[in-house]
């Protein structure tokens, strides 16, 4: 192929989206005279949503130039914090990360989430509400429509919890938001939800918050110590993150953390 074609040098964190044989120092491609080095990029296997820049001898190019014979490409990742539009991050994630949204939210994390929606009525959901949408789908994130999206590494949710705290660093604000809606949660009176409550909870426990928007009650329990070692791995996280900031009034918050009802596994 030599100088007819184009060489693309990607970065070797990016380089697991390739496939085994292109993960060497460079993937050499052949030139048809209409592919962007986006779209070239993109058949590789990597959406440009995890792509930070893209340059050329030294000088940055955009995805939407037409590459030359002979060029050598360098595809670096997004850098980590990365900006975003939005401040506070918002997000919404697709079906398959339920497990995730509940972390995210547990560390108060704004994070929509509906375990039946379609593709594209997540790419709707996600431009009109103005977050960003994370999915380990690539074909999602190569959606020319898509505004903002974000590729989520690692099998288990405690792994892409740290992998999204690290890429987005968001403000924490652990015990604000209902795991299981997205609501904000208030505190409240055990007098108000003592009603609620089971015999054993009733005597055993003072601190209570209500969601709202789902009437979900919570308080801390039984799975309390697994839910502090979430909290504090993800202010960890954020921390070397270098741009997040932790809310030491929220984290300080005595007594109050979701009950075991919270179904995180
Ligand atoms: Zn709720």
């Amino acid at each position: 192929m030599g100088e007819t074609g184009v060489c693309l040098r990607f970065d070797e964190e990016l380089r697991f989206f390739l496939a085994p044989r292109n993960r060497g120092a460079g993937v050499r491609v052949p030139l048809d005279g209409t592919s962007t080095i986006g779209h070239l990029v993109e058949s590789l296997g990597v959406p440009l949503t995890e792509v930070g820049s893209l340059s050329c001898a030294g000088q940055a190019v955009p995805a939407s130039r037409r590459p030359q014979a002979g060029d050598v490409v360098d595809v670096r990742p997004v850098n980590r914090p990365q900006r975003l539009p939005i401040s506070p991050p918002r997000f919404l994630l697709d079906v398959h990360l339920g497990a995730l949204a509940r972390r995210l939210r547990l560390v108060g994390v704004d994070c929509a989430y509906s375990n039946d929606a379609a593709d594209d009525e997540l790419i709707a959901l996600a431009n009109t509400a103005n977050r960003v949408l994370l999915t380990q789908d690539r074909g999602l994130l190569r959606r020319r429509s898509l505004r903002l999206g974000g590729h989520v590494r690692g099998g288990m949710p405690d792994q892409q919890l740290l992998d999204v705290l690290q890429r987005y660093a968001p403000p924490l604000a652990p015990w604000t938001i209902c795991p299981a809606c997205n609501g904000r949660l208030a505190t409240v009176r055990k007098a108000d939800v003592e009603h609620a409550l089971q015999l054993g909870t009733r005597r055993t426990y003072d601190a209570f918050k209500l969601c709202p928007d789902c009437g979900q009650v919570y308080w801390r329990g039984a799975h309390s110590r697994r839910l502090d070692g979430i909290v504090s791995a993800a202010a960890a996280a954020v921390g070397s993150a270098g741009a997040g900031q932790v809310s030491s009034r929220s984290i300080a918050m005595p007594g109050v953390t979701p009950s075991s009802t919270l179904g995180l596994a």
